[in-house]
């Protein structure tokens, strides 16, 4: 996690058991890109973003530019044509910068193993910050895994009161 330990640690410092805001990186800005898969992950993600949970208040935003952006969310398998997208990108982030993984497709290809359209997963290909399985996770898992970056749950319902998984971080 040390890309994104980057970006906390410019953002934000410990306060007894809550991390507090400081500096301008406040709510952290992610930017999400989908690169394939069946748009399955995309769909939650956007869930996440309408309004029903409170993203924003549990320190996250979505942002239409990745020069606005602290952190690329990253949805589906790495098709070849949606590689050069993927790396503008990043390169047009500002540093430091991190990279987070929703969805199995994202993470190790899921139903969509590299092939000749395909490049699979991002996992050995690059560095990842945090990963957050599932197929697709749900919005709320998606938040709890946002939220596990500093080291806290979402307020009120969790995903444990559904009996569904835990996200996971690298
Ligand atoms: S992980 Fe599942 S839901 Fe997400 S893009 Fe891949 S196939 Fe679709």
């Amino acid at each position: 996690m040390g890309l994104i330990r980057a970006v906390f640690d410019a953002a934000f410092r410990q306060g007894g058991t809550r991390l507090k805001p400081v500096g301008p990186r406040w709510p952290l800005l992610l930017f999400h890109v989908d690169t394939g898969g069946c748009g399955g992950c995309g769909m939650e993600l956007e869930a996440l973003g309408a309004g029903a949970y409170d993203v924003q208040g549990a320190g996250f935003g979505f942002v239409q530019s990745p020069r606005a952006a602290d952190v690329l969310l990253i949805t589906g398998s790495l098709t070849r044509t949606m590689a050069p997208v993927l790396e503008a990108a990043w390169q047009a982030m500002p540093t430091p910068k991190g990279v987070i993984c929703v969805g199995n497709c994202a993470i190790d290809g899921g139903f969509f193993p590299e092939n000749y359209t395909t490049m699979g997963g991002l996992d050995r290909k690059v560095r990842i910050d945090l990963r957050i399985p599932g197929c697709p996770p749900t919005p709320l898992q998606v938040l709890e895994g946002l939220c596990s970056l500093f080291g806290k749950r979402p307020e009120g319902e969790t995903s444990a009161d559904h009996g569904a998984g835990s996200s996971t971080s690298s």
